[in-house]
């Protein structure tokens, strides 16, 4: 049985958090005198530090409400965040699928967690049998699942998380920070079914912000309000917070990208099938597709010499490298010169 005030850390649980004065005066006109601000210029006073105006956009678009959600400086603020919420440095484990974002790693690191890792199957999907007996030896506070995953770029099996979610005594974490770009449906429709799900998104990848710094958290109540008392009070600059705003509201605009970047995706994975020296294309839901190839690191070389950076991945996965999709001109120039090689 899944208990939230189990899993937080006492100190955590009696913390008083800051309050900024942005939280104790939330009235928009007045003469404002209470922040220590500069009363002149621009971008003279701080920005609001519940992230209002933008949460109840992403509320709306998404049939949760303002209070299920999470504005973050990055998705990977999350990733830290719930380490320092969840997790006894020294003590606690977490759990990932490996190969996977490498942030999980660093990120328990930092917090002097061990990250337990469950090697992903041969069709780089979840082991639920191995996944169970972890959960079960090592009661891991934190699940990471990254779906579709970096850097396979498959979604990983969905029964197989909701055998997770129901099993664990831990909060899950399902990372979706390429799900724009699947078909599959987003974990942010089954928020009320389970009460240990975080789903992290961000405006990085199919939104096009990924200078902005802005990621998305969808939860309970109950956990999101404990980010909320851990996050810094500023977290999110109003430049970010303005810049999330119009890409959210331009919605025509990202459906164009995000069609003109699937269709390149099938014009790419086309052409690598026929290309000789990729010895394997894999699937992918993401942005990006994960090649084997001969001679990787000939080729990865190659590439930078002709100005063209890729990924090579061959640390986590033997003779890959990860691709990113780019506009029709910088496609073409990729795959002109790997039939050059
Ligand atoms: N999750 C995954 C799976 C990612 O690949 C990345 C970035 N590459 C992130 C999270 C971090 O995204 P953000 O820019 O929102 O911090």
């Amino acid at each position: 049985m899944f208990d939230l005030n189990l899993l937080i850390r006492p100190n955590i649980a009696t913390l008083k958090p800051y309050s900024s004065a942005r939280d104790e005066y939330k009235g928009k006109d007045g003469t404002f005198l209470d922040a220590n601000e500069n009363p002149y210029g621009n971008l003279n006073r701080y920005p609001d530090p519940q992230q209002a105006e933008l949460k109840r956009l992403l509320a709306q678009k998404n049939g949760v409400t303002p209070k299920n959600i999470f504005i973050g400086n990055g998705s990977d603020e999350l990733i830290d965040l719930v380490f320092r919420i969840f997790c006894e440095p020294g003590k606690d484990t977490a759990l990932t699928f490996t190969p996977t974002y490498g942030m999980y790693t660093v990120s328990a690191a930092m917090n002097n967690i061990e990250l337990k890792e469950c090697p992903l199957n041969n069709s780089f999907d979840i082991d639920l049998e191995k996944a169970l007996l972890m959960i079960e030896a090592f009661q891991p506070k934190l699940v990471f699942v990254c779906s579709p995953n970096n850097p396979t770029g498959n979604i990983l099996d969905q029964e197989a998380i909701g055998t997770i979610l129901k099993s664990t005594k831990g909060i899950v974490i399902v990372d979706e920070a390429y799900i724009d770009f699947s078909d599959s449906p987003s974990w942010t429709n089954f928020l009320s079914d389970y009460p240990n799900i975080i789903v992290s998104q961000t405006f990085s990848k199919a939104r096009g912000l990924a200078a902005a710094r802005v990621g998305i958290g969808y939860s309970s109540t109950e956990i999101i309000s404990l980010l909320n008392k851990v996050k810094p009070p500023y977290n999110v600059s109003q430049l970010n917070q303005d810049a999330a705003l119009m890409a959210l509201k331009n919605e025509t605009q990202f459906l164009t990208n995000l069609n003109a970047i699937l269709t390149e995706k099938q014009k790419l994975m086309h052409a690598f099938d026929k290309i000789d020296c990729i010895t394997k294309v894999f699937p992918s839901e993401g942005n990006f597709i994960l090649i084997e190839t001969k001679k990787t690191e000939y080729i990865f070389q190659s590439l930078i010499e002709k100005q063209i950076i890729t990924r090579n991945r061959s640390s986590l996965i033997p003779n890959t490298i990860r691709i990113s999709v780019g506009t029709a001109k910088e496609n073409e120039e990729l795959i002109n010169t790997l039939k050059s090689l």
